[in-house]
């Protein structure tokens, strides 16, 4: 394992322009293995950048200090601000109501985005932040268009502030994320993160004839080789 995961010299990378050349970017995160990969391409371009951590979806609490932690875990290691914002999820189930049964990119996702990227937005209105961004869109389970159009939506609200819509899959970026995993042994979520998704997870395990979830259990190590299930 290299001393600085940032430093990752034998590796080519595009040099990044934040919209409006904005010389700090706010980065909504939602784990450790998402964000270790944006946060190296950020970084990369020399782009001062501060974790903003609000994610009252994970489900339950065990799994939600798990990755919580872990993500803690690397923006110290590699002396990045990380705000660790409320787990109010209360406010979650309350939106969330009438859609438990809706498919993942369904309706309850576009209120999952919608809430997490609000907070981020009004932080970044209230802390000197132009652009926000996130780490959601890297994996290849979620939908790149639905999470844009949530992060730009929450953005309009502010004046001034962005939605940065660039496609961190782009570049080996969806490869990158899994050896930075590797190499860190990250916690390895196997679901997307709220209630009804470790539900709907653990329903087509049986039906494969596999075993149910077990929160804490699975880490990145040489063997895996699958992307983060959030
Ligand atoms: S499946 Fe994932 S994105 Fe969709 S509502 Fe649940 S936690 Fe949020």
């Amino acid at each position: 394992m290299s001393q600085n995961p940032l430093d990752r010299s034998n590796f080519t990378r595009p040099q990044l322009r934040p919209p409006g050349d904005a010389d700090k970017v706010l980065l909504h995160s939602c784990c450790a293995p998402c964000s270790g990969e944006v946060m190296e391409a950020i970084k990369a371009s020399g782009i001062d950048y501060t974790i903003y951590f609000y994610n009252p979806n994970i489900h339950p609490r065990e799994e939600y200090d798990l990755r919580k932690e872990e993500n803690i875990r690397f923006a110290e290691k590699n002396g990045i601000p990380f705000i660790d914002a409320d787990y109010d999820v209360d406010d979650w189930f309350v939106r969330a109501k009438g859609m438990e049964w809706e498919p993942e990119k369904g309706a309850r996702c576009t209120m999952c985005f919608d809430m997490r990227f609000e907070r981020t937005a009004l932080y970044a209105h209230e802390n000197g932040f132009s652009v926000i961004t996130s780490c959601l869109g890297i994996s290849r389970w979620k939908s790149m268009e639905q999470i844009n159009e949530c992060g730009e939506r929450a953005a309009a609200k502010y004046p001034g502030l962005t939605y940065w819509t660039y496609n961190w899959r782009k570049q080996g970026g969806s490869q990158r994320m899994l050896e930075i995993s590797k190499e860190e042994r990250f916690y390895m979520q196997e679901y997307c993160g709220c209630i009804y998704s470790l539900r709907d997870s653990n329903k087509w395990r049986v039906a494969q004839g596999r075993p149910k979830i077990v929160i804490g259990e699975k880490y990145y190590g040489p063997e895996v080789d699958s992307q983060p299930a959030a």
